[in-house]
């Protein structure tokens, strides 16, 4: 696996930004002075008051405090938008592609400045203050950007829900931040079917017996009749009417809280992750500019949901802040056909696509045809984020999708790091597929053995990052003790990922899945990634996901649900064709000892395979499955536990 290794391309070396050599020069130079390295990286936004202090961090156990350009002030919307207009006014910032295919908008700058300040001052004149928390409730549609811009002008705290949890999990969140404001639309619209989104905060808001919630803004986008209450409802094209396009950006400093947003909840209750303006914004900014190797003209896609903190830094802040073209897409890759992305690559000339694997999963499994319809002659690099993404998965993504012809980024990082922390640079770093290769500029990972000892060299242990980086998160909201003990408490003076990686000969580092997830057979440790790669790599497996149960002999047993490729029908050959086939590729000891042909698998709505629920229900503890309010469809669970493997 580690043999194979995609050198960059020559026309890569010499467009980049950064070459091999650049590369080793600047990252030696930010780990050898951060201070100096981030104090010169700083000035590329603009501060209102220029920080002369740069920065101040600490692990230490029970103290940990991270402070970046603490001195300085400024706005991320002057940043994304107003600083623009000089030179951009009349160049495109969003690309809307609706889930019709028939409906697109060209958003400006100049229009984006005048819609992001009408929205804002429809919330000023709703009381909305520097500090206040607004919960964003939407759609992927422009209104979403303008909410979340809207809010930074004026120094108001976003909660982005994802438009697809239920009212539980929004009262929970409005709850747990507070916010009196709710920004919400009669109904999304995706894949063909409408989400009632303002029923949801109706019941939501009822669940908490109203809850402080005193202002709801609904922005039409099906025209479905919603239930509106005359006091606390307000349509937003009624009430943008009322306002002007100017609204002054309020001077913030570089400490002031941006945004919270929750953890997709793989592996226990959600957390509220507190994101602050200044070192956020140098970061998603600097790491949009170099990993997507970002140029003035480029057309650049993201496909998450602004629900995500991917959407926060890669469709929204980091693009924005570089003045690039960024698209925003409401529909899913599968409506109308499974051509839909390549056909909006198509569309737009897109140049950059950055998706998840869970989505290049499910379009492997339609076949190649629905790619090959299509040119994608515009595409020249693919990004992958949200889980390690199989060899597999990885070489058909750069074959069958980029023609073998795009670098792919395969970039490692948490709602938690801001940005992206480990990921080749296409014109610097050779691939290996399933790798994620090296650390960006100013981030110290290092590999721990379960004591603590830092392993050198070629090493399999946790993750961990030695020092902080701008973009980190600052804190769990509301709760600073919860923030320690869950990132800094397992190892002193190190920021815990919890995640599993090993480090190669050549210094690349392989996510092999949460910590949580390493199964132990016969004193064996082995992440579920590297057996979950080898099952994806039969040709007829179409996505696995392998967990550990109590095991009399082994200590633990290898326990592996198997989604087949479209066209093939499970069988008792065909399981055991895939236990020998895992013996074959990693060894006796991977060989899973039970195997379940799962139509599906539980997976967090952005897509995640929860492996914490396959786990209990491996382990029969049917009652126990713990909070199962993040996943995408609860009916897969039942469907699962009904086709359990018997223990031998
Ligand atoms: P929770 O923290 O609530 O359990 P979560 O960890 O799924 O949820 P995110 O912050 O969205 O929430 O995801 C970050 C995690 O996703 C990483 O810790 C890692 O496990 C995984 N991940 C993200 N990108 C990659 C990647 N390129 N390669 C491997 N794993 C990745
Ligand atoms: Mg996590």
């Amino acid at each position: 696996m580690d043999g194979k290794v995609y050198e960059v391309p020559s026309e890569w070396a010499s467009r980049a930004f950064v070459d091999a050599a650049g590369y080793k020069r600047l990252y030696q130079a930010s780990v050898a002075d951060p201070a100096a390295f981030w104090a010169e990286h700083g000035r590329r936004i603009h501060w209102f008051t220029p920080y002369a202090k740069v920065k101040n961090t600490s692990f230490a156990p029970g103290a940990v405090s991270i402070r970046w350009y603490e001195d300085g002030t400024t706005n991320v919307a002057y940043n994304c938008i107003d600083r623009h207009l000089d030179t951009r006014a009349g160049q495109v910032a969003i690309i809307w592609e609706g889930d019709d295919p028939s409906e697109a908008k060209h958003i400006t700058y100049q229009e984006l400045h005048d819609e992001v300040c009408r929205l804002a001052n429809v919330l000023r004149n709703r009381g909305v203050e520097k500090g206040d928390r607004v919960t964003i409730y939407m759609p992927m549609i422009p209104e979403a950007a303008y909410a979340m811009l809207a809010c930074a002008r004026l120094g108001a705290v976003h909660s982005v829900v994802f438009g697809g949890f239920s009212p539980d999990s929004l009262a929970g969140r409005i709850e747990d931040c507070g916010s009196k404001m709710i920004i919400t639309a009669d109904e999304g619209l995706r894949g063909g079917r409408k989400v009632p989104l303002k029923a949801n905060v109706d019941a939501a808001i009822e669940r908490l017996g109203g809850g402080g919630v005193e202002h709801v803004v609904v922005v039409r986008r099906t025209g479905a009749e919603v239930a509106m209450d005359p006091v606390r409802d307000v349509y937003y094209h009624d009430a943008r009417e009322m306002v002007t396009a100017e609204c002054p950006c309020e001077e913030m400093n570089a400490e002031d809280p941006l945004f919270i947003l929750y953890t997709s909840g793989s592996t226990g209750k959600p957390k509220g992750v507190l994101h602050t303006t200044g070192g956020y914004l140098v970061y998603t900014a600097m790491t949009h500019q170099y990993v997507f190797d970002y140029h003035d003209g480029d057309i650049y896609w993201c496909t998450a949901d602004v629900g995500w903190v991917t959407g926060h830094s890669y469709i929204l802040y980091g693009p924005l802040a570089n003045g690039a073209t960024t698209l925003m897409f409401e529909g899913v890759p599968n409506y109308p056909t499974n051509s839909r992305f390549w056909e909006v690559i198509d569309k737009h000339k897109v140049n950059t696509f950055y998706t998840a694997p869970t989505a290049i999963r499910a379009l492997m499994q339609a076949g190649e045809g629905p790619v090959k319809a299509t040119s994608r002659a515009s595409l020249r690099l693919l990004g992958s984020v949200g889980e390690p993404i199989n060899p597999e998965a990885w070489e058909w993504y750069h074959r069958v999708v980029g023609d073998a012809r795009c670098p792919i980024v395969d970039t490692w990082w948490q709602t938690e790091t801001g940005g992206i922390l480990i990921t080749p640079l296409p014109g610097a770093i050779p691939q290996k597929p399933g790798s994620a290769t090296l650390p960006f500029f100013g981030i110290k990972p290092e590999v721990v053995d379960a004591e603590g000892k830092v392993l050198d060299g070629a090493a399999e242990g946790n993750l961990v990052l030695a020092d902080s980086w701008p973009g980190q998160m600052r804190t769990v909201y509301g709760d600073h003790q919860r923030f320690m003990d869950t990132y800094f408490s397992a190892y002193p003076n190190k920021y815990f990922t919890g995640d599993g990686c090993r480090r190669d000969a050549d210094g690349y580092y392989w996510i092999t899945g949460r910590v949580d997830d390493v199964i132990n057979v016969s004193g064996h440790r082995m992440g579920t990634a590297e057996v979950e790669s080898a099952l994806v790599a039969h040709a007829k497996v179409s996505e696995a996901a392998v967990v550990g149960y109590p095991h009399d002999i082994k200590g633990q047993g290898i326990y592996a649900y198997v989604t087949l490729m479209a066209d093939e029908q499970p069988s008792e050959e065909l399981r055991k064709e895939l236990a020998a086939w895992v013996r074959r590729e990693i060894g006796p000891i991977a060989q899973p000892d039970l195997i379940q042909f799962a139509p599906s698998l539980p997976k967090t709505r952005s897509g995640k395979i929860m492996r914490r629920i396959l786990r209990k229900i491996a382990e029969d503890e049917f009652g126990n499955l713990g909070d199962t309010s993040t996943l995408a469809d609860p009916g897969v669970v039942s469907d699962l536990i009904d086709n359990r493997q018997n223990k031998q």
